[in-house]
């Protein structure tokens, strides 16, 4: 009897299956954590707005604040409110992405429209040049040539816009006075679309590059809170990238700055 297997010892053929299941279940044990971890993060940055609109607010309603400083302090309420709108919107985006991803789901988002990268960078920065102006940033919008306005994607016009605005939004957030943002349209040698957003401003350290786009990462927390950041932006445009079946690279410019690279599948 000795082919018997020994006991509390699996038979030869099950140990695949065994090693699959303890997988799976590493893998689900570490989802669990990461929602947890998103919880978390989600419920202190919404609650910390909110603790400092319920003070001024209270300060105010009681009467007690100077005269002098009411305004400031209605100021700094509205700052905040705008910053949980900000917040709600992107978990907004982040969630419909999810669902995006669902098969079940999918058919919510309309993925078959011919979107002209070009049109959608240049719609994107005309958004954006007030908010350039205002920190002294140039905004450029490169192609080669004229050909290049015909550089189409297969996809979400609107998502492929809410993926490009994060990027220039934070190309400009991240700069320097005076500094500049290019975004460019092109193809790879390949043929393959694709889209740059490069920057002259603070860059990233080469070993936090990966992460960026976590949720919630921030290089420099400070630095984020006070221009408006919330540390949702880059995880939306990986989720969105990832929909289009497009990949995006994060390297350092020259002779400073970050350039994002986004690079969509050939048609
Ligand atoms: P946030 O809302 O904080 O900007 P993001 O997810 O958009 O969040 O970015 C994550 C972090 O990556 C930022 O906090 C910032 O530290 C860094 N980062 C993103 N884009 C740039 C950039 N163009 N230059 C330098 N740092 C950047």
């Amino acid at each position: 009897d000795l082919d018997r297997p020994l006991e509390n010892e699996a038979p030869q053929e099950l140990v695949p299956l065994l090693d699959r299941l303890e997988a799976q279940k590493k893998s689900i044990d570490a989802q669990a954590a990461e929602r947890r971890r998103f919880t978390a993060n989600v419920s202190h940055e919404l609650k910390t707005p909110l603790t400092v609109i319920s003070g001024y607010a209270e300060i105010i309603d009681r009467g007690i604040a100077r005269p002098e400083d009411v305004q400031r302090f209605v100021g700094l309420i509205h700052d905040e409110a705008q910053r949980m709108k900000t917040l709600v919107d992107e978990l907004l985006t982040l969630s419909r992405l999810d669902d995006a991803q669902d098969p079940a789901e999918s058919m919510a988002l309309d993925m078959c429209q011919d979107v002209s990268l070009f049109k959608a960078a240049r719609s994107v920065a005309g958004r954006l040049e007030p908010s350039a102006a205002r920190r002294c940033v140039t905004l450029h919008v490169n192609a080669p040539d004229d050909e290049v306005s015909d550089i189409l994607v297969k996809g979400n016009a609107r998502m492929l816009e809410e993926m490009m605005r994060n990027l220039v939004e934070n190309a400009i957030r991240y700069n320097v006075e005076g500094g500049s943002v290019t975004v460019s349209v092109s193809r790879d040698r390949r043929g393959a679309p694709m889209m740059r957003v490069a920057d002259t401003g603070v860059g990233i350290p080469p070993n936090l590059r990966e992460k960026v786009f976590e949720r919630f990462f921030c290089v420099d927390e400070s630095r984020s809170k006070e221009t408006g950041g919330t540390g949702l932006g880059l995880a939306i445009v990986k989720h969105a990238a990832q929909l289009h079946g497009a990949t995006v690279r994060v390297y350092g410019n020259d002779p400073r700055g970050s350039v994002f690279e986004v690079t969509f599948p050939l048609a």
